[in-house]
């Protein structure tokens, strides 16, 4: 199911254009257009769902392959050895500001901990 006016059903459905990184039957995989490391990519499921507030068993079905394909892209990325964060900001004081549930993927740099 896609939502007419999500930025992010858009991309997947190539209305707007990303720099696609990977796809698969389940999950979309594309560069972030404001990268905040030298790896930054957004991992997202092809169904609509607007956060990780609306897990359930068909949103669950999604995390693992999202997951997956995560690790998969730090490998291709070269970063799988010198790490990287995967991160779901999930509403507005994480700074969620697209609400098509999304995992970043960021690295290639050294990340502070506690996050800002
Ligand atoms: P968040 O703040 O966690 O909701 O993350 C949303 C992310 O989407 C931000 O890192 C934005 O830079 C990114 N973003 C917004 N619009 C686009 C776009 N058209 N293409 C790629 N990334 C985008």
């Amino acid at each position: 199911m896609h939502s007419a006016d999500c930025l992010f059903c858009r991309i997947i459905k190539r209305e707007i254009p990303a720099k696609v990184a990977a796809e698969n039957e389940l999950v979309f995989a594309f560069h972030d257009v404001n990268p905040q490391a030298p790896v930054h990519i957004l991992i997202v499921p092809k169904t609509h769902f607007e956060s990780v507030n609306d897990l359930n068993n068909d949103l669950s079905s999604y995390l693992a392959p999202m997951t997956i394909m995560a690790k998969e892209l730090a490998s291709q990325n070269g970063i799988a050895n010198s790490g990287y964060r995967i991160v779901l900001n999930t509403g507005k004081d994480a700074g969620q500001s697209v609400f098509h549930l999304h995992m970043h993927l960021l690295g290639g740099r050294h990340m502070a901990w506690p996050p800002g």
